[in-house]
């Protein structure tokens, strides 16, 4: 799997929340299988925060940008946009898939599944 490394002007770039809550680590794990099935590419959200230049600039020339955040708080999507940067889909797992915000972990991979089918209708509605 590729990393952050390389540049492709077109390609699709996913950007989880990676919260410390189960659905926090469920977006990380999702943007993981999307990335394993190349759907796209997992990308560093800290990397927007931390304003790293390279990131930014891959990020901008990215075809697609997709957000997946934990819960209602959005923090990937608010990174995003405010670094500058527009998001063309979003998905949340508390509010579009009814998961609960907790610490524990009892259905990873169930859930993650759950969040790539989701992510996928997302991604092919705009592709
Ligand atoms: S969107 Fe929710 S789960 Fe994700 S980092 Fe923010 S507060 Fe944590």
């Amino acid at each position: 799997m590729e990393s952050c490394y390389g540049r492709n002007d077109k390609e699709t770039l996913i950007f989880p929340c990676a919260g410390a809550s189960h659905v926090g680590q469920v977006t990380n794990r999702a943007a993981i299988e999307l990335t394993l099935k190349g759907k796209g590419q997992m990308f560093c959200l800290a990397a927007m925060s931390a304003r790293i230049e390279d990131k930014l600039k891959r990020a901008r020339e990215a075809g697609r940008r997709i957000a997946i955040d934990g819960c209602e708080d959005h923090c990937a999507r608010k990174t995003l946009e405010l670094a500058g940067l527009a998001v063309d889909a979003h998905v949340v797992l508390t509010t579009e898939l009814g998961m609960e915000k907790k610490p524990a972990s009892p259905n990873m991979i169930g859930d993650s599944r759950r969040v790539v089918e989701l992510a996928e209708q997302k991604m092919d509605q705009i592709a």
